[in-house]
């Protein structure tokens, strides 16, 4: 098998709990959160090459220019953008890297790596995932409506992921997504070198 790491790109509806799933895996398992940069001004408390590679807007450009990038947006007049080589440095050395970003940046990705895995957490119900965005208490009423009717419109995305792993247990869906990100590495897109080798071996 490959002694590659692979990169899985985590997404799902506000309030689905990918970024806790996320976290659980980084600490129980060893998995890698890949770290994007941005040219947005660091908050209170953030750190360089933590939170993320803060950037001006020239450094970003010439990062742009360069190709640096797996992928990159714009968003509120700011850049972010997923380092190549941060991933690839924790690839190579075996370490399996997620890309925790939002549905149109994971089907670029795809599309210019489509070895990247793409899973798609989802609670068991639209009422569920009411109740966990009711629960967190920090929102207005019509905040909530306005992300219920996202994630409304967001469901058409789940066609073109890879898996679909439910969130209903936070333990159970840990071990889950471990179990789903581990069986990625015998696939025939993460084995390719491995294909290559067996194939000159027989073939000679
Ligand atoms: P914030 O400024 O609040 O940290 O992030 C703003 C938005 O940028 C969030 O929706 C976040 O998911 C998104 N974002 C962060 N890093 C990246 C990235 O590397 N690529 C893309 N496309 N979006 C990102």
């Amino acid at each position: 098998m490959s002694k590659k790491g692979i990169i899985a790109v985590i997404s799902g509806f506000s309030g689905a709990g990918k970024g806790t799933v996320v976290n659980e895996l980084v600490k129980n398992y060893g998995y890698a959160i890949s770290i994007s940069a941005t040219t947005r001004k660091p908050r209170e408390g953030e750190k360089e090459g933590v939170n993320y590679f803060f950037k001006t807007r020239d450094e970003f450009e010439e990062m742009i220019k360069n190709d640096e990038f797996i992928e990159y947006a714009e968003y509120v007049g700011n850049y972010y953008g997923t380092p190549k080589k941060y991933v690839y440095d924790k690839i190579n050395n075996g370490t399996d890297v997620l890309l925790e970003i939002e549905m149109q940046g994971a089907l670029k990705v795809k599309k210019a790596f489509p070895e990247v895995t793409l899973v798609f957490i989802t609670p068991p119900s639209y009422e569920e995932l009411r109740r966990r965005l009711e629960g967190r208490g920090t929102e207005t009423k019509e905040a909530i409506d306005k992300r219920m009717a996202r994630a409304v419109e967001e469901c058409s995305y789940m066609d073109f992921y890879d898996y679909i792993v439910e969130n209903d247990d936070l333990d159970e869906c840990v071990k889950e997504m471990h179990n789903l990100l581990q069986a990625v590495h015998y696939s025939k897109e993460n084995q390719t070198e491995f294909i290559d080798k067996i194939k000159n071996d027989f073939e000679k």
